[in-house]
């Protein structure tokens, strides 16, 4: 009879803790560097011309364990700035001092392709490990960077990734190529609901998920970024590197929103 109680409430023990949330693996925090107005043809928009208004994102995801990894890095050149006349620039690395973190403290970049918006001040994080496709490590889109990478690889901090890499527990970077030779998404795995951190693959969540791809004029091969919109789960989360539209989170700085 003693045995049957204990069993009782240890089954009742059980269903309490299995009811309970368990404690998320990650802390997402997007990033918001800039935001400006976009040829709406260079984008996966319903409109075929005039602008459409966008920010500009790299993501920052703090594991359990307390390590960083951001998703890409954005840029400081100041005629950058004025030539794409972004409005509200602030650098990734100021953002991040706001968290009290400073570049050293970044230990991966996963640059999801190298268009100067995502990768260019790669060389401030100088003991992240950064990973990017192995063709734009040879050849990036954005030239100035070959010098940077072949920096980055003599201190074997550059991971060149083929079609897929883990790049830590419950992360991993996947090769698409639709946007450039070599563009990379990231998402979680092992979750119920995916985070997908889909770089210039999709700039508009919902236009995505309706089955808007990318225009030719911002493909590298339009066919393998339609491929990629048709596969997106149902009930993922993108997180795109351009998106105006924030939900399931709160803004805690004028430029750093975390994700619930
Ligand atoms: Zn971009």
């Amino acid at each position: 009879m003693r045995f049957c109680a204990l069993a009782f409430l240890a089954f009742v023990a059980g269903c309490l803790t299995s009811g309970t949330k368990a404690e998320p693996p990650f802390q997402v925090y997007a990033l918001k560097y800039a935001e400006s107005e976009y040829p709406a043809n260079l984008v996966n928009s319903r409109k075929a011309a005039g602008k459409v208004y966008m920010h500009w994102l790299a993501y920052l995801i703090k594991s359990r364990d307390g390590a960083l990894t951001l998703v890409d890095c954005g840029f400081s050149d100041p005629a950058l700035v004025k030539r794409f006349r972004l409005r509200n620039f602030k650098p990734i690395v100021e953002i991040l001092h706001d968290l009290g973190i400073a570049p050293r403290e970044v230990q991966r970049i996963v640059l999801t392709h190298t268009h100067f918006d995502h990768a260019l001040d790669v060389d401030l994080f100088s003991a992240a490990g950064v990973y990017v496709h192995e063709s734009e490590a040879v050849n990036p889109e954005e030239q100035s960077l070959a010098a940077k990478f072949a920096a980055l690889s003599g201190q074997n901090r550059l991971h060149r990734v083929g079609h897929r890499i883990q790049v830590a527990e419950g992360l991993e970077a996947v090769h698409i190529g639709g946007h450039t030779r070599g563009s990379l998404i990231v998402r979680t795995t092992g979750l119920a609901k995916q985070l997908i951190f889909t770089g210039d693959e999709c700039y508009f969540a919902a236009e995505c998920v309706a089955g808007v791809a990318l225009p030719s004029a911002a493909a590298f091969d339009r066919a393998k970024n339609q491929a990629f919109v048709r596969s997106l789960p149902a009930d993922s989360t993108l997180l795109t590197g351009h998106e105006p539209h924030r939900s399931g989170g709160r803004w805690i700085t004028a430029e750093i929103f975390l994700l619930d």
